[in-house]
């Protein structure tokens, strides 16, 4: 006999959206959660860092009035501890609301770590439970490469700088990723020297040309070693000498603390996979459309998939699995064809569907249309130096297939393509609708137009008058 017909593993964004999916499709449900209730994304993920952000962007937008025509004679100093208090306040406000949701909902939540055992029951505290159907939802840990000499200086992870309560002077960011890139500018911006290093170039994997400009925007702000080395590290006072190799050269820094944004890996250890059959890759835990694993009886969803470790994503995959783990019919299945990212940098980037990295490598025939921003009329209001809106187009169906987007308000652009790419939009489309002026939104006609002009797209057929 069954405790419950499906049993979440996590309590984040994955687990929570599992539990409520599989508890409405009519399963008798639990979510256990290790520790704290919130998920990642509020207790130290997507939510603090934006509320970090947000000051710094307060702060650097002070320095701008100059541009506007606006003389500021005051003298803005940044706060360390009220900005951090600030995020800690708004924290607490996401977890409260997070917390009443969970309790709004009817399934059992049980506080405690689980663990397979060896009959494949479910060990949580001295409590073993049974599952019919099992979802794990653990999240993910921070990732710190092995240097030598690392144990030895003072290093941080994004966790860690959530805690922080004294600002570093200067700082060492390794990794170009959205955590890295995000944490450097929040630094960089409210006055630590920051030196920001990563093994590629900045956006690489996702857009070369907007990582470029993106570099040339952030190099204002701090040093920028992209591709680099982390070749050594070793105590100096208080804090760290540094040597990275760029180009190379051989650099040496002083700094007081090294950050880790080196990526996550699923947090899988420990959890008596081995005796469901489940061997992790070295990625995560490989799943099909439906978040099913290797075992049958066993789902997985968030960023303990090893995948895309994304918020919106976590959410539909939980979703998913808990349906799917409870029975539901029809199967459901996941659609990853408008996966987003963003980086919350100024200016931000965000992308959506194929990348052009993607689409290089697949052959797939396709068109890229490009517009810069600095040159559109309601960016040249906004005093806009950098920016780059990209769009692809299947060259034989003209159909949006990505974008990538640098530049003001990029991460909510971003919605518009995923819109149209959810409906399957053509570049035709773009033309034939209302764009408002001067908005940012209307670049997108620029880059349809573009498109339009090197493909050989259908007319659209027009409804009489
Ligand atoms: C600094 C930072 C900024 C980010 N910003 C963004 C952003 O702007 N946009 C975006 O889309 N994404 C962002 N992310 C990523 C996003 O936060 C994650 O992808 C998402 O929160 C993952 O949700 P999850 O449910 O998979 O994991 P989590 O929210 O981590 O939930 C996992 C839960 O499982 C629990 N658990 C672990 N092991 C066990 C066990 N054995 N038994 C019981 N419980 C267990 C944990 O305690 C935790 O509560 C950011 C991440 C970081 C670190």
């Amino acid at each position: 006999m069954n405790d419950y017909d499906v049993i979440v593993i996590g309590g984040g964004s994955a687990g929570t959206a599992a539990a409520r999916e599989a508890t409405n499709a009519g399963a008798r449900t639990a979510m256990i959660n290790d520790g704290e209730l919130g998920g990642l994304c509020i207790l130290r993920g997507c939510m603090p860092s934006k509320a970090l952000l947000a000051s710094a962007h307060a702060m650097h937008d002070l320095q701008k009035l100059d541009g506007f025509g606006i003389r500021f004679e005051g003298k803005a100093t940044p706060d360390f501890e009220a900005i951090v208090s600030r995020k800690d306040a708004q924290v607490a406000r996401f977890k409260r609301a997070k917390i009443s949701s969970i309790e709004s909902q009817s399934y059992e939540v049980i506080d405690g770590r689980g663990r397979f055992d060896s009959t494949g029951c479910l060990q949580v505290g001295d409590r073993t439970l049974r599952g019919g159907r099992y979802v794990i939802a653990v999240g993910s840990v921070p990732n710190v490469p092995m240097i030598a000499g690392l144990d030895d200086v003072p290093t941080l992870t994004s966790d860690e700088v959530m805690r922080l309560r004294t600002q570093p002077d200067k700082l060492l960011v390794v990794g170009t990723g959205a955590i890295g890139l995000e944490m450097a500018q929040f630094f960089a911006r409210i006055g630590t020297k920051v030196t920001l290093a990563g093994r590629g170039p900045l956006l690489g994997n996702l857009d070369a040309e907007c990582g470029a400009e993106l570099t040339r925007a952030l190099e204002h702000e701090m040093e920028v070693f992209a591709p680099a080395g982390l070749d050594g590290v070793r105590p100096e006072g208080h804090g760290a000498r540094v040597v990275l190799s760029h180009e190379g050269q051989r650099i040496e820094r002083s700094v007081d603390a090294v950050l880790f944004a080196t990526g996550r890996r699923p947090a899988l250890e420990g959890l008596g996979l081995e005796h469901v059959g489940l061997r992790p890759s070295n990625r995560g835990l490989e799943h099909d459309a439906g978040m099913r694993t290797e075992n049958p009886d066993i789902f997985v969803a968030g960023d303990s998939t090893g995948r895309l470790a994304l918020l919106h994503i976590a959410n539909q995959e939980g979703a998913i699995a808990g349906f799917n783990a409870a029975g539901g019919t029809p199967e459901r299945c996941i659609d990853y064809r408008l996966k987003m990212g963003v980086v919350f940098s100024d200016p931000p980037f965000a992308q959506v569907g194929l990348s052009e990295p993607e689409l290089i490598q697949s052959g797939r025939p396709y068109a890229v249309g490009r517009a810069r921003f600095p040159e559109t009329g309601r960016a040249i209001t906004m005093n806009t130096e950098h920016g780059l809106w990209k769009m692809f187009a299947d060259k034989e169906t003209c159909e949006i297939i990505g974008a990538s987007i640098l530049g003001p308000r990029a991460d909510d652009l971003i919605h518009i393509i995923s819109t149209l790419m959810h409906k399957n939009g053509c570049v035709q489309d773009i033309i034939d609708l209302p764009w408002y002026h001067p908005t940012l939104s209307e670049v997108i006609l620029n880059v349809a137009r573009e498109l339009s002009s090197q493909l050989n797209c259908p007319e659209p057929v027009m409804p009489p008058c």
